[in-house]
């Protein structure tokens, strides 16, 4: 059910009607139809239309960032930077994309040769809560310039941020069909990834949902890109200037009260720093204050939906079952609202489901080991390959360790984070595909020789 609930009160603000499947072929109509014109635009021209999304996100912050905070509980100033991060992505694809998708010219041993770069068509993307612009933005701005045409089916707890970002394209100038924001079920979105007029189809999301729409994708030969989950290992060596990494890890594990998918989520310290480090991380995060999201004094704000917070609960009592040891939290707060504790488990051995589970929240699982060798071993023991970091002194050694960790990302002395001429996915359970950068707009484009050739025919 497409529904706003404000996590910090368990209040419903608003619920929505699906889509009826005449309407939504209706809108898929609208969808191709607009290719037809949208592709044959100049570079130029669809420009004018993204640049200008991008100034209005940028002269609206607030009035933006509100609905993310009601319907999903985001910190207030998290809110204004994602939509501020967001305006940037649409920005940055209004002014790169032609040179992005120039022709390529080739040398072939004899005549001329081109790859040009051509839309699909109209592409499907299925979008998660936990950044409700930044997701559509990085899938939308590329492919719009590109002369893709884009349709959404949003996470059901953010149908505000939805619409207000499909009334955001309408606002600068977008023709009917451009973007369009779907409030469709599961059994719609098959229905929309094997109609014959969509032509890509793109999710960021779980692993489960994402073995789902990828299959049915490939049931129906379409290309699709998959950004997963994640489980991203904060690798602290014993050169790292401890006071700089502590901080690091709480805004790592923290932001968006844990809810990233590379949010920093295995933290493994070698041994000669590993109790420091437990203890300065532990302090930390008890000061947190937990609060309205709205107010700018709180540093730790509820879940996204009361579901999500059962469900973590759930992966920690599993995990302390299983011999894990809670050093501080593994409860909810005591206060209205979908509040976690910050939570460190410890002694996680193999066997027990924690070691290969994503927590999606402020759950830290830490790990001491004695080398850098155990490290790399124990971050590459995992069925994701998202992102990853290592905090070093010594850059040279920090890069040798990126080199052997198996993730689509390694950040040294930072844990993964985005900007957008940085490509952004994953390999392994983490997905397939990149997005941002100039990786990202080549993903829904056709590759398309153009042969010269002078030469007879052999006789
Ligand atoms: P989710 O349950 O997979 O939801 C993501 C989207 O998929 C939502 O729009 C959801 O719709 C839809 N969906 C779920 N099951 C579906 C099905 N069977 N058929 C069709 N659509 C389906 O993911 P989540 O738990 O909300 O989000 C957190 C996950 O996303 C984490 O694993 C996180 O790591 C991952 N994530 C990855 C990236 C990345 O770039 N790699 C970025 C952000 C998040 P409903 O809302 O209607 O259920």
């Amino acid at each position: 059910m497409y529904q706003s609930v404000n996590p910090y009160d368990g209040k419903t603000v608003k619920t929505f009607e699906q889509m009826t499947d005449k309407q939504l072929d209706a809108a898929i109509a609208t969808a191709a139809t607009c290719f037809e014109r949208w592709k044959s635009l100049t570079f130029a021209a669809r420009a004018t239309i993204v640049a200008k999304a991008s100034a209005i996100m940028h002269s609206r912050v607030d009035e933006f960032a509100r609905p993310v905070t009601l319907e999903m509980g985001k910190l207030f100033a998290q809110a204004r930077g994602e939509v501020v991060l967001s305006a940037d992505i649409i920005d940055y694809y209004a002014e790169n994309a032609e040179r992005f998708l120039a022709p390529q010219r080739l040398k072939p041993t004899s005549g001329d040769a081109d790859v040009e770069s051509a839309p699909f068509g109209v592409l499907f993307g299925v979008e998660p809560w936990n950044f409700p612009y930044y997701q559509l933005a990085r899938f939308a701005a590329p492919n719009l310039m590109a002369g893709n045409v884009v349709m959404v089916k949003h996470a059901a707890c953010v149908p505000q941020c939805a619409l207000a970002f499909e009334q955001l394209w309408r606002d600068a100038g977008a023709p009917p069909g451009a973007y369009t924001n779907l409030m469709i079920s599961y059994d719609q979105v098959n229905r929309v990834i094997d109609d014959p007029r969509i032509k890509g189809v793109a999710l960021t999301g779980s692993v489960a949902a994402g073995k789902l729409v990828a299959g049915r994708a490939g049931q129906n030969l379409k290309k699709s890109t998959m950004e997963l989950g994640g489980s991203d290992a904060f690798i602290v060596l014993e050169d790292a200037d401890l006071d700089k990494t502590v901080e690091w890890a709480v805004w790592g594990k923290m932001n968006n009260t844990g809810q990233c998918c590379v949010a920093a989520k295995r933290f493994i310290v070698v041994e000669p720093l590993a109790d420091r480090f437990l203890a300065m991380f532990h302090d930390a995060l008890a000061k947190l204050k937990a609060g309205d999201p709205m107010d700018a004094a709180t540093t730790l704000g509820p879940l996204s939906t009361e579901a999500a917070l059962v469900t973590l609960l759930g992966q920690v009592k599993r995990a302390v079952a299983a011999g894990a040891k809670l050093v501080m939290g593994g409860d909810r707060l005591a206060r209205t609202g979908a509040f976690m504790a910050p939570t460190i488990l410890t002694d996680i051995r193999p066997d027990n489901p924690a070691y290969r589970e994503e927590f999606f929240g402020p759950v830290a699982l830490f790990f001491r080991v004695k080398t850098e060798d155990e490290a790399i071993a124990l971050a590459n023991d995992s069925e994701f390959g998202l992102g990853g970091c290592v905090f070093t002194r010594d850059i040279a050694r920090g890069k040798r360790v990126a080199s052997r960790v198996d993730t689509g990302m390694m950040f040294i002395n930072h844990p993964t984070w985005t900007t957008p001429d940085l490509p952004f996915g994953g390999i392994k359970n983490s997905g397939y595909g990149r997005e941002l950068s100039s990786l990202g707009i080549q993903e829904f484009v056709n590759k398309k020789l153009i042969r010269v050739a002078a030469i007879d025919a052999p006789a």
